[in-house]
């Protein structure tokens, strides 16, 4: 799926691509078009995974038009760190929306008092803040929620560990009964409490559930740091160096199965490709053939991988670093099956270093980098967090309905994929 395919406005478009966002992760995929209908919700899936973007953009969807200087929307977090990095992001998509937000949270300055007083009262469409600090300036009656539209709870679980329960009723208590609210919930985790704390505050809600599963035990992970000249010499390599009697080759693109078949059957290797450009009686011959070692070396894309069910695979080689943990973890399960041993090696270049490291964060595993083969020579060196697609956060003017001139083009920075 692509960010187009949400069906958000333009301002929120221009706001993804100037934080260099090029599809949505799964849990935005699901939970984008559920709030953009304005539904109740609450969202479990583990940290890292986008839960932010997810509420962020429609919110912004919702908002972008508004010309009211009042407070629209609180998005209650935690810590006052949260409350900032969300605060960040928020800018950062939020410049060509328009949209004014403000961090609320507690400490003992008052001059950070006072300048979220003055922000509070004149024209924050947004609040983001600790439930202690929200509430004590509730308490002292200056803060305007009569056109109050959206409440987000984000780290719902972590609140509620760190004793916001009673401030959350409370505050709940303040908010405009009479006007139609959307109210959002997002946990890594979702203990019993966590339910409760749900059926209180919201109405008829979905429940999203996302699920990252781990790589099974038996598979061995490593991977090559390679530019992309020196990916098909090392498959060559590998291919040569032991006989395999199975093994799968993963590729995001139609082009590359098509050019590294070509290459491999040249080197003497006895490959085949599967890709979409097949008709269905071609893909389930090449498919049968592969699952009767009838030959030994299955070059694919993503888009077979799930559908791949063929047992005792030695090898998988990622070409290319899939687009989420759950997509790599799908690849490197075909081997290693019903706790046999399984090798699985990902081929990362400088571009996709940041998307691996986000991948060894989601599984929860720093999967060692092999150095490459003399022959080969050097890869670039792993710096993923230099690789990060991420521009600075465009600078705010202060103005509100900005109009940027630039227009979305989010096709540029996306590979074409079958
Ligand atoms: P969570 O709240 O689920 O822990 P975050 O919203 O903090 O996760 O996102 C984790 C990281 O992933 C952040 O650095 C964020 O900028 C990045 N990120 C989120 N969604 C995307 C996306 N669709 N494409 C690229 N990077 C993303
Ligand atoms: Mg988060």
């Amino acid at each position: 799926m692509k960010f187009i395919d949400l069906k958000l406005c333009d301002a929120v478009y221009e706001g993804i691509e100037a934080m260099g966002f090029d599809e949505p992760s799964k849990v935005q995929e699901k939970v984008i078009p559920l709030a953009l209908q304005k539904k109740d919700l609450i969202a479990c899936a583990q940290t890292g995974t986008g839960k932010t973007a997810a509420y962020l953009l429609p919110l912004m969807h919702h908002l972008h038009a508004t010309k009211s200087e009042k407070i629209k929307g609180i998005i209650l977090a935690p810590t006052r760190e949260l409350a900032l990095q969300i605060d960040q992001q928020f800018q950062g998509f939020a410049y060509f929306a328009g949209l004014e937000s403000t961090a609320i949270y507690g400490g003992n300055d008052p001059a950070i008092w006072e300048r979220q007083r003055v922000a509070i009262e004149t024209g924050a469409n947004i609040l983001i803040a600790s439930p202690g600090r929200l509430l004590s300036h509730l308490n002292l009656g200056y803060v305007d929620l009569s056109e109050l539209e959206y409440l987000i709870l984000d780290e719902a679980d972590k609140m509620l560990d760190m004793g916001f329960m009673e401030d959350l009723t409370k505050i709940i208590k303040y908010l405009p009964k009479d006007k139609k609210r959307q109210t959002m919930m997002f946990s890594a985790t979702m203990p019993p409490k966590i339910r409760i704390l749900a059926k209180m505050i919201l109405t008829d809600p979905e429940e999203i559930n996302i699920a990252i599963s781990k790589p099974a035990e038996g598979i061995l992970q490593a991977a090559y740091l390679t530019y992309n000249n020196q990916k098909n010499r090392l498959i060559c390599h590998l291919l040569k160096e032991k006989e395999m009697e199975s093994a799968i080759i993963f590729s995001s693109t139609k082009h590359t199965v098509k050019t590294l078949v070509k290459e491999l059957v040249v080197e003497g290797i006895n490959a085949k490709a599967i890709h979409s450009d097949l008709d269905q009686s071609e893909r389930e011959t090449v498919m049968l053939d592969f699952r009767n070692k009838k030959f030994p070396i299955l070059v694919a894309t993503d888009i077979v991988s799930r559908g791949i069910d063929v047992d005792n695979i030695e090898l998988v080689i990622n070409y290319d670093v899939p687009q989420d943990a759950e997509d790599y973890v799908h690849r490197i399960g075909r081997t290693a099956r019903a706790a046999s041993t399984g090798v699985g090696l990902t081929f990362i270049n400088e571009e996709d270093q940041f998307k691996f490291s986000r991948i060894e964060k989601l599984i929860e595993t720093v999967i060692f980098k092999i150095p490459n083969p003399p022959e080969i020579g050097d890869g670039p060196e792993y710096n993923p967090n230099s690789s990060k697609k991420k521009k600075p956060y465009p600078k705010r003017d202060g103005k509100k309905n900005f109009s940027g001139k630039r227009k979305p083009n989010f096709n540029k920075n996306n590979k074409k994929k079958d």
